[in-house]
């Protein structure tokens, strides 16, 4: 399932405002909240209001979208205080890392030393 909300996806739900978070930002493409097992200082989730499940799944139609996720996390991370540098980083599948199953980049940033990453 790629385009549409998915009933058991955590991150669906979260952008359905049926699950909470800390939310951090929204707008018509991606919504952010804060990671609720933080690695870093900072560590917050950039997901896509559209269900896509991993970045292998990713095609043409989707580089606006992966551009905004790019681009918009050095302005979260300026209004979220870090001021030292940060990483972005999206896992993929089995293999890469990924336990849940909805696109999804993480920010990371603030004072090393961090708990991992
Ligand atoms: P990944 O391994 O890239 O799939 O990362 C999934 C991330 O989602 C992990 O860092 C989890 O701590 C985080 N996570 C899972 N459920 C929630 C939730 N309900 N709210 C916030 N973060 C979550
Ligand atoms: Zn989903």
């Amino acid at each position: 399932m790629n385009n549409d909300a998915d009933p058991d996806c955590i991150f669906c739900k979260i952008v359905a405002g049926r699950v909470p978070a800390k939310k951090v930002h929204e707008d018509d493409q991606v919504v952010v909240f804060h990671d609720i097992h933080p690695w870093a200082p900072v560590h917050v989730l950039l997901v896509p209001r559209q269900h896509i499940v991993s970045m292998a799944e990713v095609g043409p139609e989707h580089q606006a979208l992966l551009g905004h996720m790019m681009a918009l996390v050095p302005r979260l991370m300026r209004e979220l205080g870090v001021t030292g540098g940060f990483r972005q980083v999206i896992n993929t599948g089995r293999d890469g890392g990924q336990e849940v199953m909805h696109l999804h980049m993480h920010a990371f940033g603030g004072p090393r030393p961090w708990q991992r990453g």
